[in-house]
This record gives structure tokens, C-alpha cells and sequence, in this order.
């Protein structure tokens, strides 16, 4: 028999993060089938890359949810991260949802949704560290994990099918200088309560061991900073605010004063300020009075990091900082990763850089640098904690999903489901289920506008880029008779061994003949010139430049 109400059920569906590491958004749902109660945990984005000329920002697309926005009860941001809150601003107009967060990382939130003009529209809730989040059939409390950011959060969530623990980005450090240590004890007794399932950060599942605490890297700083004898710049992550803390400390046990260069900088330290930090510090200097200081009295803590062209360090490295100057015996300190991706323009900084004089020391040479994400051992830790019925690995490209779902069934997880954007998997004690999938895709911020990433206008970009623009224009008559023209412009186009002005010639030449061989009946057709105009040139011009250009043709119909 079957039963005239449909049974509740509860899914999960990522939108982000699962098959990248970024743009993270993920779904739980519960109810009967179709008529779902949602929540969001994470809402966030990634950044574009020599393949994407021109975007720099990519978020993933939001379409399903939004269409269910009348049964979105609440998004959940786990913490501060561009790659889980960074998305907000951008999609809370097609949500509508009330936000929850920790102190540390709403004061972002109402940073960013200020400067989006929508502070006021959107209902904020301030959830203290450990806090309960009560959302029709969820109910959730956040669980201080460490990070490498201050607050982050793992989310348990209570629901009549069973309980999920979300980890959030995590790592677990005994001594992470701010904030508190892993609350393992919270971990612990929701594994004697029985979860259901772990929705759990893959990032560096290839590593084995542990990811190291921060006050070791405190220990190896201070150490580094006192053999300099010039100026030292520390490049770190401002989001890492416990980096922040330890670079001031090593500054303050050398006797030198900090000085915070780029904008970045100054915003986490107001965020860091506002949730208690940084009371005890020395003042810091701005960067006209670190000028004037003795070359050893100084240490700069920098942006840019990852050799993004406009932040504080690249402006350096190439001289045109209007106040921060760094040469021979001055010393750069990266207290940070080589994020995959970024490498070119990393080493092009380090280079400009080692030119000037200035010593490039990196996490390769000194234990300067610690992940934010559990290792191996640590993720073994977490299992052993959680005792899971069902793993779902996230944050992760593919292959660090496939090779996490692997490790959990080595640690006896009865199901493990490595997810796909847009799967939509049922969680149940019978374990992991596909049951739908729905549209996920990517969205990119292309200037000031939202397009979906298979637009087509990237690729044409892209092609543009690769092989140059030849553009033709001409007028022509109702009879067919060219008025005037064909004129051509080139643009990007390297100038051939003939000169550019015999190339154009022979563009024109073919362009004319082309429209002269047209057909009787073709003959004054606007559609038809073009056509045939467009294909003499792409037949031509790979006979001079060896590649095709984009050709585009224009007919002035008289
Ligand atoms: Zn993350
Ligand atoms: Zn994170």
C-alpha cells in the first residue's frame, strides 16, 4: 500500500566546491520531494586565470536555488573566506534569505553588503562562537574549529532524518595564537550521538601527516626576522589574521615597528579589532613615518602575495610604491602558499624582486608558512572523532574527492559518495543516493556584468586574443557595384614579411574579387556579400600569418 502523504526526506546538493577548490555553495534540503524546506551553508566564489582574460571573478550559478527562494529559510556562512562568503553581495538580491554568521565574519559580511548599497535590506543574525541556529526542520550549532582565518565554524545539523556534521574548512592546530583550539569534545560527543553524515574539506587530502600549528611558524619568523639586518617586508594572506599576529610578534621581539601596506590589510585589522584582537599590539606606523625609520626598525606587512598585479607588493617590486621602497640587504619574507594557478606571476614578482637586490625567502627555504587544511592524519583524527555512517567529500577538485572517498572507506565508513556540482543526493541510513541532478554551472563577473561562463562571449575573447582581428568594411549598391572601400583595419596582428600596407592591398584585392565573382542573384544581397567577403579573407590570411583571425565584415547596402 502506498501512503497518500509523501515521506520527508533529506538531500544535499553542492552548487560550488565540489570538483574546485572555490566557489563554494552548498544546499541541504528536507521535506517531502519537490515541496524541500532549503539552507545554504556558504556562498562564495572563486578567481579567474590565464584562461580567462578579463574575468577575474567566477561564482557558481545559483539559478536552482533561486527559483526556490520562497523555501529558503536561511544561508549560513562557516566563515570569511572569499571562497565561501565572497558570492553574497552578488546573489542575496535573488535569495532574500535572512544570513547568519559569527562576530568576526559579519563584520565582513556588513562590510561587503554596504558597499553593495544592500546593508539595509538584508536581515543579519549575529550568532556568538558555538551558537544555535533554529530554521524550520534544522536545527544547527556552529563548532569552533581552526583555520587560518579567526571563527571558523563546522555546522551540526539536527534534522528528523538524522545528524550531518558540515566541517567547514578546517585544520586542527593545539596552539593557533588566536582563538580557540579544535573543540573536539563537542566533535566527540556528536559522534556518540550518531551522525548520520560528514560533509568534509578534501583541500590537501594528497598530504600526508599534519598541516602544522602556527606556533611553530611564529618560532621560525621571529628567528628570521631577527638574522635581517635591512628592511623586511612579510607577505601573507590578510585574511590570516593569526599570521598577522605572529608576524607583529617577531616584529615586536626585533625591535621594529609595523607598518600595514594595502588596502586589504587595513580591512582585516579593523574585522580582527572589532572581534577583540590586537589590544595588546604596539600602535603600527603608517607608511610615510616607516620611510623616515632606520632600515632596521621597520617591518612591513604586505598584500600580494600571490603576485596580483595591484596590490601592495607588485607595486613595489616594480619601484612605483609612492612611499614603500625596498632594495640591496632589504629582505622579503613570503609567509604563504604558491596557490596552483598563480605561479607565473609568484615567480615574475620574485624575480623583480631578486633584481632590485632584495632577498626572496619563501616557505621552501624556512618553516614560514602552515595550510589551513587538515592533512591526512588529521582527516583520520576527524573520522576517528565523527564516526560517520556516510562520507561526502567537498572542497576538493575531482581527484581529491575520488582519493578522500577512498581514505574513508580505508577508515570503515559504511558509504562514502564523492559528489558533483549539481548532484542531488538523498542521505538517509541506507546511505548516499543520486536522485536527481540539477542545473550548476559557473557564473563570471565580466566588469560589472553577470554572464554564464558558456556564454560563448569568452571564447570569442579567447579567439580574438590567440589570432588578432582583421575587420573589413565596404559599400555596395542594389546592383552590386562596389561604392566605396573595402577598406581594412587590422588589430593585433603581427606585421608580415611583405609590410603591412602590400598586406592590406591584398586583403582588399580578395575582398573585390569576392564580391565581383558573387552570382547574378547574390549580387547587391547584403547577407551574401558578406559571406563571401568573410571567406576570401579567412582563406587569404592564413597564407600570410600562418593562424586564423577573427574576421569581421560589415556591407553598407546603398
Ligand atoms: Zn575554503
Ligand atoms: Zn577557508
Amino acid at each position: 500500500m502506498r501512503s497518500s502523504k509523501q515521506q520527508d526526506r533529506l538531500v544535499f546538493v553542492p552548487l560550488g566546491g565540489s570538483g574546485e577548490i572555490g566557489m563554494n555553495l552548498n544546499l541541504y534540503g528536507f521535506g517531502p520531494e519537490g515541496r524541500e524546506q532549503w539552507i545554504i551553508v556558504d556562498l562564495g566564489v572563486s578567481f579567474g586565470d590565464l584562461t580567462t582574460p578579463g574575468v577575474e571573478v567566477i561564482m557558481p550559478d545559483p539559478q536552482f536555488i533561486a527559483e526556490r527562494a520562497k523555501d529558503l529559510l536561511g544561508i549560513i556562512l562557516t566563515h570569511a573566506h572569499e571562497d565561501h562568503m565572497g558570492a553574497l553581495a552578488a546573489f542575496w538580491p535573488d535569495l532574500r534569505a535572512p544570513v547568519y554568521a559569527t562576530p568576526f565574519t559579519m563584520y565582513l559580511v556588513r562590510d561587503r553588503l554596504s558597499e553593495a548599497g544592500l546593508l539595509d535590506e538584508v536581515e543579519l543574525h549575529e550568532v556568538p562562537l558555538g551558537g544555535h541556529i533554529s530554521l524550520g526542520p534544522f536545527e544547527m550549532d556552529m563548532v569552533t574549529l581552526t583555520h587560518s582565518i579567526p571563527e571558523p565554524n563546522a555546522l551540526l545539523i539536527r534534522t528528523p532524518a538524522g545528524l550531518i556534521l558540515h566541517t567547514g574548512d578546517w585544520k586542527i592546530d593545539p596552539d593557533p595564537l588566536i582563538g580557540q583550539a579544535t573543540d573536539s569534545k563537542t566533535l566527540m560527543a556528536a559522534g556518540d550521538e550518531g551522525i548520520l553524515a560528514m560533509v568534509c574539506d578534501s583541500t590537501n587530502v594528497f598530504t600526508e601527516g599534519e598541516a602544522g600549528s602556527e606556533s611553530g611558524v611564529r618560532d621560525e619568523l621571529i628567528k628570521l626576522v631577527g638574522e635581517q639586518k635591512g628592511r623586511v617586508a612579510v607577505a601573507a594572506f590578510a585574511s590570516n589574521v593569526a599570521r598577522l599576529q605572529t608576524a607583529v610578534e617577531a616584529a615586536e621581539h626585533n625591535d621594529r615597528t609595523v607598518c600595514l601596506v594595502g588596502r586589504s590589510m587595513h580591512r582585516m585589522m579593523g574585522a580582527a579589532r572589532h572581534v577583540g584582537l590586537f589590544t595588546n599590539a604596539k600602535p603600527f606606523i603608517d607608511e610615510e613615518e616607516a620611510a623616515a625609520l632606520p632600515k632596521n626598525e621597520v617591518l612591513y606587512l604586505c598584500t600580494g602575495s600571490q603576485g596580483e598585479p595591484r596590490a601592495a607588493l607588485s607595486r613595489i617590486a616594480s619601484g612605483s610604491h609612492r612611499f614603500v621602497k625596498l632594495g640591496n640587504g632589504d629582505s622579503v619574507l613570503f609567509s604563504s602558499r604558491v596557490i596552483p594557478g598563480n605561479e607565473k606571476s609568484i615567480f615574475a614578482l620574485q624575480n623583480a624582486l631578486a633584481s632590485a637586490g632584495v632577498n626572496v625567502i619563501g616557505e621552501k627555504e624556512r618553516h614560514i608558512h602552515v595550510s589551513g587544511h587538515p592533512c591526512r592524519d588529521e582527516l583520520r583524527q576527524m573520522y576517528a572523532w565523527a564516526r560517520p555512517k556516510i562520507a561526502i567529500p567537498v572542497h576538493g577538485e575531482r581527484r581529491h574527492l575520488i582519493e578522500h572517498a577512498k581514505l574513508a572507506q580505508e577508515l570503515q565508513v559504511p558509504h562514502g559518495f564523492a559528489p558533483r556540482n549539481g548532484d542531488m543526493i538523498m542521505l538517509s541510513e541506507a546511505g548516499a543516493e543520486l536522485v536527481d541532478e540539477v542545473p550548476a554551472g559557473r557564473i563570471y563577473r565580466d566588469g560589472s556584468v553577470l554572464t554564464p561562463a558558456d556564454s560563448g562571449a569568452l571564447r570569442e575573447r579567447k579567439k580574438m586574443a590567440f589570432g588578432g582581428v582583421i575587420s573589413l568594411a565596404l559599400a555596395v549598391d542594389g546592383a552590386g557595384r562596389i561604392h566605396s572601400g573595402p577598406e581594412a583595419n587590422l588589430f593585433g596582428m603581427a606585421e608580415p614579411k611583405e609590410g603591412f600596407e602590400k598586406t592590406i592591398d591584398a586583403l582588399c584585392d580578395a575582398a573585390q574579387k569576392a564580391v565581383e565573382n558573387l552570382p547574378k542573384r547574390s549580387r547587391g544581397d547584403e547577407i551574401a556579400t558578406e559571406n563571401a567577403v568573410r571567406q576570401a579573407v579567412r582563406r587569404l590570411a592564413p597564407r600570410i600569418w600562418g593562424k586564423r583571425p577573427h574576421v569581421d565584415v560589415i556591407v553598407l547596402p546603398l
